[in-house]
């Protein structure tokens, strides 16, 4: 079968290895220059930053997927688990760190508040409980058929995993210092939501962090793309570097051409890891689409960012691998990000820093350091070299002033990604860096199909897809569209 997959992200290289290994033949269009999408690589001066994920979490849903070829990722690259995992900077000066060493964590939350260990240790539990429940019966599924939608099983483990509740309110339950609610909600930030927003069910996210750990991979992410971007070549797989798809073209009800300024190309399969809005949008006809511009205007976007890579002549041993920087309005924060109303450039974010040369030399020169600060935004605001230059000032003077030292003046490379770059480099819808986010309306079954409803051969993976955001989600989306291309040649469907 000629499988053809639109973008070489996570996803789209996660799709071209599990095609290849049917045996399918297999060719990558991507837009950009590199595989990786979000986890494209820029160089300058001598420092390398991985441009997205910096987070290796979920070790287990790697370890899934490489065993499909019959290999382990410790054979492909070399992981370490990051301890301390992060250290958090709050408003009010205070600075903790999250442990590999749970018994360290317990007594920080000790001091935190009365019987704080014990909560912890309650509160992760049931974090665990989920966690496994959701391997099991909810991640790896597909939600495409009406059974599913009828499903009262799903219904009832719906309610047993607290989808109704919302996170904020469930952490309420649990803990009542600030700082304890804090440590425990700011993981949803990875699934690009707000504690208020996003069902109880994502606090799942502690077991991931606290539990399985942070890891990091040497080399960093990109080390990550590169051995499935070599795997993928090894197994005959072709990719067509910056030739973006203009156009899906239909004959009936299935996909006849895909069309580039290159040429044109016919498929047995098409399988689109471009941003689904875009793809939707831009490159299908109006009676192709699953969707129609009404539903992605009603959609919850995850946040776009202003990402920060900044090359440092010094090191900044103030700071650990992973930082975060929690603001003390924390409520206000996230409306400035989800509230159409009061979106706007926040006055005092949160933020997260990575410094990815503390761990691996070789991201930084030597006695230089690598440094990638992170601010989310909202979707769709308005952008400009000013703007962001104004943001970039504000943002190092207040991480200045917490870290009591001076950065900026031995920052040697620097570039602003913003708003605007994640529309032009990813095709990203309104410019979001994460896709949708994962309110209970937009989680499981409710997120954008795998296969779509109108033209027969035509397939979606990443992100936008269940189970959603993030590489390991990423890497299970393309699991999910695999079984469903299983299923359709033994039905001779995928031919038709
Ligand atoms: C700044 C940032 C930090 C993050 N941090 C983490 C983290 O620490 N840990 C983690 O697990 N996740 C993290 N994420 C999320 C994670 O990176 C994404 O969920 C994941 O990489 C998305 O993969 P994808 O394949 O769905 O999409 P993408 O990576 O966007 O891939 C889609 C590909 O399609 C291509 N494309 C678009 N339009 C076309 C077209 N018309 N023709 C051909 N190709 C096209 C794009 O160029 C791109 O290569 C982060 C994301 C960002 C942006």
């Amino acid at each position: 079968m000629k499988v053809l997959i639109i973008g070489a992200g996570f996803g789209g290289l996660a799709q071209a290895l599990l095609s290849a290994k049917e045996g399918d033949e297999v060719l990558v269009l991507e837009k950009n220059e590199m595989a990786g999408g979000r986890s494209s690589v820029y160089t300058e001066g001598g420092y390398t930053f991985d441009m997205g994920p910096s987070w290796y979490l979920m070790p287990d849903v790697y370890e899934r997927f490489f065993q499909e070829f019959g290999k382990d990722p410790k054979e492909l690259f070399k992981l370490q688990r990051l301890d301390p995992a992060y250290r958090i900077f709050f408003h009010d000066g205070k600075v903790v760190e999250i442990s590999a060493d749970m018994e360290s964590n317990y007594r920080l939350f000790d001091g935190l508040e009365d019987g704080g260990a014990e909560k912890l240790k309650k509160y992760l539990e049931q974090s665990k409980e989920k966690y496994d429940t959701a391997i099991l019966e909810l991640l790896y599924r597909d939600y495409s058929k009406l059974s599913d939608l009828l499903d009262f099983k799903l219904m009832k483990q719906g309610r047993k995993m607290h989808m109704f509740e919302n996170l904020d309110s469930f952490v309420n339950k649990h803990f009542q210092s600030d700082k304890a609610k804090k440590i425990v909600e700011y993981s949803i930030g990875f699934l690009g939501g707000s504690p208020t927003n996003t069902p109880s069910f994502y606090h799942i996210m502690s077991h991931i962090d606290f539990t399985l750990g942070v890891w990091y991979p040497e080399g960093g992410m990109r080390a990550v793309v590169q051995a499935m971007y070599e795997m993928a070549t090894s197994m005959g797989v072709r990719f067509h570097f910056n030739e973006p798809v203009t156009g899906i073209r239909t004959e009936g009800r299935s996909v006849s051409k895909v069309v580039t300024d290159r040429g044109e190309y016919t498929a047995d399969v098409v399988v689109v890891n471009a941003d689904y809005a875009h793809s939707e949008l831009q490159l299908l006809g109006d009676r192709d689409r699953t969707y129609d511009r009404r539903y992605w205007e009603k959609k919850v976007l995850a946040p776009s960012a202003i990402v920060m890579y900044l090359g440092v002549d010094r090191k900044v041993p103030e700071l650990a691998h992973h930082s975060l920087f929690l603001d003390q309005d924390w409520a206000a924060n996230f409306d400035q990000i989800f509230d159409k109303e009061r979106a706007t450039w926040p006055s005092s974010p949160s933020y997260y820093v990575n410094v990815p040369s503390m761990t691996d030399p070789t991201a930084a020169p030597p006695g230089k350091e690598t440094l990638f600060v992170l601010v989310p935004l909202a979707p769709g605001l308005e952008d400009s070299p000013e703007i962001r230059e104004r943001f970039y000032q504000q943002i190092m003077e207040h991480l200045e002033r917490t870290l009591g030292t001076d950065i900026r003046s031995h920052v040697e490379v620097k570039r602003l990604f913003a708003l605007n770059d994640f529309k032009e480099r990813y095709n990203a819808y309104k410019g979001t860096a994460l896709g949708l986010t994962h309110t209970l309306r937009q989680t499981a079954l409710f997120r954008p199909v795998h296969r779509s409803k109108k033209v027969r051969n035509l397939y979606y993976t990443g992100h936008y897809c269940h189970p959603g955001i993030g590489v390991p989600m990423v890497l299970i989306s393309s699991q999910i569209v695999n079984g469903l291309l299983k299923e359709c040649k033994c039905e001779g469907v995928a031919d038709g």
